[in-house]
């Protein structure tokens, strides 16, 4: 990944987007698209749409999806404690003992998630597995008066933001999932462009996927593409303790991932496969039985359907503060992407066949 392109993956993990408050990391989005898309649209649901050649034909739409699970706040309590609802689905575990930001209408508030001392735990409570309700935010506030004058309810919450760069391409943060993905659909775009392509390429940056595959449903209703491909991350499961047999053989730095099923047009598939050989790039290889968790569901399924695609980075600690990608991974997914979309034509048949 070069600089360009890191420095707007480290803009995107650097603001929050917690699911129905996307529209600060869509400015961002839009900002970086404007230079080399033919048209930026947003709508009011809160999806981003950016296109290249948009009256060509067909209409593919790239997705990525740009929220990412926060918390949000549900009341203040008497000792200004502020409780709390998930926004998507968090392990308790890993909340507790973060540094979180209240994102109010006055700028972010800081604040902990802590929880009782060891010292002070009974021998009960030390084998208790904690529930999200046991856990509240403190923001150091005197009273409910003096919390309130700084939060309100549903002020959304995130952990703390920001991208910290390891050994070998890869790096954590929160919410990597899915702003890599939203990183893949628009760099792919750009890239795109560059190609000359015969179809109408629209990546959006889609809204709310973390409450119910919302925003690819009014965003595809919009568009109405005939091809689709959903970029969201995928566990990489080369981790101790892991069930491969399970879950599958994905690693970290060894490429996207093509995923292969029922919510999978065979043909984009085997477009994308044929692409990764030809062009030689690394891709890994991954089977799903039922309808994906993402984005993809419901892009396959909007209006008359969509011929879909899924393509998935490789990610360590999903739905943690910690979640790690390798750069080359997503780099990679972006310019088989972009080839596939360049190899689109009105003549192209995507019925399926096996
Ligand atoms: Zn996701």
């Amino acid at each position: 990944m070069d600089d360009q392109g890191f420095r707007f993956l480290q803009q995107l993990l650097e603001t929050p987007s917690p699911s129905g408050y996307e529209s600060r990391i869509q400015d961002c989005i839009a900002e970086y698209v404007q230079s080399f898309a033919d048209v930026v649209e947003r709508d009011w649901h809160g999806n981003l749409m950016a296109a290249v050649n948009p009256q060509g034909h067909p209409r593919i739409l790239l997705a990525g999806h740009c929220d990412q699970i926060g918390l949000l706040v549900k009341r203040i309590d008497e000792q200004g404690f502020v409780w709390f609802s998930p926004i998507g689905g968090w392990d308790p575990l890993v909340l507790i003992g973060q540094q979180v930001q209240v994102w109010s209408r006055h700028g972010p508030v800081p604040g902990v998630i802590g929880r009782k001392p060891i010292h002070l735990l009974s021998p009960q409570e030390r084998k208790k597995v904690p529930q999200l309700t046991d856990l509240w935010i403190d923001i150091a506030a005197r009273s409910r008066e003096e919390a309130m004058e700084r939060v309100e309810l549903g002020d959304p919450v995130t952990v703390e933001l920001g991208v910290r760069r390891l050994a070998n391409d890869c790096i954590v943060g929160a919410g990597v999932d899915n702003r890599i993905g939203v990183w893949t659909v628009m760099t792919a775009l750009q890239r795109v462009r560059a190609l000359n392509p015969q179809a109408a390429v629209y990546a959006v940056s889609t809204a709310q996927e973390e409450i119910g595959l919302r925003g690819i449903r009014t965003s595809a209703f919009r568009i109405d593409p005939a091809i689709g491909i959903a970029v969201d991350v995928t566990h990489a499961t080369d981790c101790p303790n892991y069930n491969q047999n399970e879950h599958g053989e994905v690693g970290i730095g060894k490429g996207p991932v093509l995923v292969r099923g029922p919510n999978v047009n065979p043909e984009v598939h085997a477009r994308l496969k044929r692409i990764a050989e030809t062009s030689g790039i690394e891709v890994q290889h991954y089977g799903l039985a039922k309808p994906a968790s993402n984005d993809a569901n419901a892009l396959q399924i909007a209006r008359q359907g969509t011929a879909t695609g899924l393509v998935t980075i490789p990610n360590r600690y999903m739905h943690t503060p910690v979640e790690m990608v390798c750069l080359n991974d997503a780099d990679a997914a972006a310019t088989l992407i972009a080839e596939f979309c360049a190899g689109v034509t009105p003549q192209c048949d995507f019925t399926p066949r096996w």
